[in-house]
């Protein structure tokens, strides 16, 4: 790793959806704790196709600020969208994600630039607390985050999309070629050196949350389905729990058939239902487990990634990085 602390440009992406309030005191606060950091950057709003006088507040601060940049969706794709809109978009040396309702502190930036600056690659913000949010919401997270987390492996509880990625992990997940991507877990997934940086979410202070139960019910399943095929497997552990009972079921009746105690003809009926109950649950699970397997390959996500490479004396990862 280089001695000499690096220096390079800073891109901050800020998905926006609705926020015409935010993005003025965003643009102003992020930039004024920036510039009095000594940072070179460059802010880059998306406007997720808001309702609201949005891409107004955002053309306003491209014209007052030279630093500023918008780009703007036809139509609401979603936050996820929004943030890899924005990762396409940023030229800077590294690129930080954060919410445009200063929900995430923004002199946190300026600590995760500090991590980068010492060679980290990937800074990610970790919640300590969830800020103020009803119950309901808290235990919904609770169930979401757990389920994610063991299909993932690493625990996803605390992570956010506040994080800063140094330009070779923005470009590995622009390679990325899924289009059902999940930022906070994707740029946990790629790896490369990591750094924590703790944070408490702030209070919104304009406009509400855009989050109903419904889209977090929508994006709990579609986020996990993207990192999960555990699902579908679930039908074979289901034909195997039925094929259990059938088991003991079949004795049963079989014992009631010797004893004399059952009807006639009633044995074989048991039996069969209860044979082809569970064989079609297997069949179904082997099928899902096949589906499953198609479903990765469709992502087509690289079979590694590498970070670093070097040949004789020559390192090149750092070295095509100085050019
Ligand atoms: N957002 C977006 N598209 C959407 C929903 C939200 O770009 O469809 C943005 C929003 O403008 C904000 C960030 O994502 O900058 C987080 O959204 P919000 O504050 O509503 O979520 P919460 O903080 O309550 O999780
Ligand atoms: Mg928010």
């Amino acid at each position: 790793m280089d001695n000499e602390k690096r220096q390079g440009l800073l891109s901050v992406v800020l998905p926006s959806y609705n926020e015409e309030a935010s993005v003025p005191r965003a643009a102003e606060t992020i930039s004024g704790i920036l510039t009095g950091a000594g940072i070179r950057h460059e802010l880059i709003f998306v406007d997720d196709g808001s309702r609201d006088g949005t891409w107004k507040a955002i053309q306003t601060q491209t014209a007052q600020r030279s630093q500023v940049r918008g780009v703007r969706f036809s139509r609401n794709f979603g936050k996820e969208a929004a943030i890899f809109a924005g990762l396409a978009q940023a030229r800077g040396d590294c690129t930080a994600v954060m919410d445009c309702d200063l929900q995430h502190p923004p002199e946190k930036v300026v600590e995760m630039y500090c991590l980068w600056q010492e060679g980290y690659q990937v800074v990610e913000g970790i919640k300590v607390s969830r800020g103020r949010e009803n119950p309901l919401h808290t235990l919904a997270a609770k169930m979401f985050y757990s389920a994610i987390s063991g299909a993932m492996g690493i625990d996803m509880s605390k992570a956010s999309d506040f994080k800063l990625l140094d330009r070779r992990a923005v470009d590995t997940l622009l390679a990325m070629r899924e289009k059902n991507a999940f930022f906070r877990a994707l740029s946990s997934w790629i790896g490369f050196s990591t750094a924590q940086v703790e944070f408490e979410v702030q209070p919104r202070l304009e406009g509400e949350s855009k989050w109903s139960i419904r889209s977090l019910v929508r994006y709990a399943i579609t986020n996990i389905a993207a990192f999960s095929v555990a699902p579908l497997q679930l039908v074979t552990l289901l034909g195997a729990a039925v094929f259990l009972c059938s088991a003991v079921l079949g004795v049963w009746s079989l014992w009631q058939k010797v004893t004399g105690r059952a009807l006639e003809g009633f044995t074989t009926v048991i039996l069969l239902q209860l044979l082809i109950g569970s064989i079609l649950m297997v069949c179904l699970g082997i099928i899902g487990y096949y589906i499953g397997k198609i479903y990765e390959e469709l992502k087509d996500r690289p079979r590694y990634i590498l970070a670093d490479q070097c040949e004789g004396e020559k390192e090149h990862g750092q070295a095509e990085k100085t050019l």
